[in-house]
């Protein structure tokens, strides 16, 4: 068994929209959960910070402030007694390096930047986006089963492809897209959800 987590909106706050707080850039509120074309998001982002004149490493000191929410390490802790965890993100490593940190050095799946010579950002590898289904399809191959848990559009890929899946206070369309799925809303529901699953499969402790 493994356990495929999205970390925005289900172990941490969206850190764009942090960024925007803090440096009064509204296009940064936008997220994932508002959009699913994020080549589209990127380019309003990215345009948004080169207006301002910020660089990767400007972004990062604030980016890198980021904490989890409350009871985000000790969820995991608890589902890693149980099985190896994946947190698979359309954030950037730049960014979210200190978060795995502060969630128990958790392995981080997500995208990069490209940075000019300037140190503005250029572009983006996109390593995951579209790709979290190969990325859990890959795990299965190799005969694991997979417990998906995600809050947004960007993870109905994942979601769908996923043993097992649980909706994190999802959208309404993620609802709608993943009908047979549990509904958790908060981690004290998710960590029952994985241990009824555990359960299920004969490992429960
Ligand atoms: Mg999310």
């Amino acid at each position: 068994m493994l356990a495929a987590i999205d970390l925005e909106g289900v172990l941490a706050p969206e850190i764009w929209p942090y960024l925007g707080d803090h440096f009064s850039i509204p296009e940064l509120h936008l997220t994932t959960r508002d959009s699913d074309d994020f080549d589209g998001l990127m380019k309003t982002r990215v345009d948004a910070m080169n207006r301002a004149g910020l660089t990767l490493a400007d972004l990062q000191a604030v980016a890198h402030l980021v904490q989890p929410y409350l009871g985000a390490p000790e969820f995991l802790k608890r589902v890693r007694q149980y099985c190896q965890v994946m947190i698979i993100s359309d954030t950037f490593h730049e960014f979210a390096t200190p978060l795995m940190e502060r969630l128990g050095g958790v392995n981080l799946f997500a995208n990069r930047f490209v940075v000019d010579e300037r140190g503005h950002i250029s572009g983006w590898e996109l390593r995951i986006r579209g790709r979290k289904s190969m990325v859990v399809q890959g795990m299965k191959q190799a005969g694991f089963k997979i417990i998906g848990m995600g809050d947004s559009l960007n993870d109905l890929t994942l979601l769908q492809t996923a043993d097992y899946p649980i909706l994190y206070r999802p959208v309404q369309r993620l609802r709608e897209e993943v009908p047979n799925a549990p509904v958790v809303e908060g981690l004290d529901e998710a960590l029952a959800a994985f241990l009824a699953i555990f359960k299920r499969n004969g490992s429960f402790a």
